[in-house]
């Protein structure tokens, strides 16, 4: 068998809560809680799930540009949580990251030649100015800009124009797995697909594997290899794509499909509404997480004993005492 690109084994990250007069740590948000999966090369995996479940933080402590609070994080056999700072920088040739808001992610004051050159200065990647200005221009081109805008601004740029901005800089190392964390969430509808489109495009041309973020299925569903569904910290479940559309087990997932507009009008989709919002990840419900929203939890099971992730067929797997 051969070894994933990724490996992730029960990640956890714990943020602390100050307070008191000596704002000492009193408790403890519980944003990742044993995350455990694998990334195979060349595959994307979509990972969606309401605001505040973890997806992004998970994304994070992949990189490390959040430290976690315990688990492993393997890459091409390399224990990444236990890279020093040197090993970590050269990691990153190998493991990028797009941002959510190309605006914010990209410093207004350097021009868009200097922010996808950055990278290549970094890592020593051209041997003369020539070489740089001439890779910059090439992955200006790559994702669908001209050349002639290095010498701009990013306030120069539309939105869709700016995260290809975000994707050109990802993509000026070369790298092998590239997080992509909400990458079109603050674009137009009709912008989106055209960035989902130039990341597919790309992920074939060169052999690209990608963690796409999302917080809602229809966005992942065209990309996506496979697909992990997070609820408070946890993955709840995960599964082929195409598996996970048309045979939800777990009741969150079947409620976030049911919000997922169907293009035929003539197939009808029962609208299923969660009671209650999502609980505070200080102090998240017993058990399994889902059970206060959850339309079929069974009393005391559910409130008492914490559902792992159980192997079903083709790697179907599911966090739910009563399915799979
Ligand atoms: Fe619902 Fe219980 Fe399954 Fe949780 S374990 S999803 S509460 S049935």
């Amino acid at each position: 068998m051969t070894q994933p690109l990724l490996s992730v084994k029960d990640l956890v990250k714990n943020f602390p809560v100050k307070g008191g007069l000596f704002r000492r740590t009193v408790e403890a948000v519980h944003a990742v809680d044993r995350v455990s999966f694998e990334v195979e090369a060349g595959e994307t995996l979509g990972i969606v799930g309401e605001s505040g479940c973890g997806k992004s933080t998970t994304g994070r402590c992949i990189l490390r540009l959040i430290e976690p609070t315990s688990g492993a994080v393997w890459f091409e056999g390399k224990d990444v949580t236990a890279l020093e700072a040197k090993a970590l920088r050269a990691l990153s040739r190998d493991m990028q990251i797009i941002f959510q808001d190309p605006y914010a992610s990209l410093d207004p004051r350097m021009t868009v030649g200097a922010i996808i050159g950055e990278a290549l200065t970094i890592h020593r990647l051209a041997k003369s100015a020539r070489e740089h200005r001439d890779r910059v221009a090439q992955l200006l081109e790559t994702v669908g800009l001209k050349p002639d805008h290095m010498r701009r601004y990013p306030h120069e740029f539309s939105g869709g124009q700016r995260q290809r901005i975000g994707i050109a800089r990802a993509l000026a190392v070369e790298p092998k797995l590239i997080v992509c964390d909400e990458p079109v969430s603050a674009l137009d509808v009709s912008i989106q697909a055209q960035v989902v489109n130039l990341l597919e495009d790309l992920q074939q041309q060169f052999r690209l594997t990608y963690i796409f973020i999302a917080h809602d299925l229809s966005i992942v569903e065209h990309i996506s290899t496979r697909v992990a569904v997070m609820y408070l910290g946890r993955i709840v479940e995960i599964a082929p794509s195409r598996t996970l559309y048309t045979n939800p087990l777990h009741p969150y997932t079947e409620a976030l499909l049911s919000a997922v507009p169907i293009p035929d009008p003539k197939v009808k989709r029962r609208r299923i509404t969660l009671e209650g919002e999502v609980p505070n990840p200080i102090a998240p419900p017993s058990g399994c997480h889902f059970h206060p929203r959850c339309p079929i939890r069974q009393l005391p099971l559910c409130a008492t004993e914490r559902p792992e992730l159980k192997e079903g067929p083709d790697g179907h797997r599911v966090a739910c005492h009563l399915r799979g």
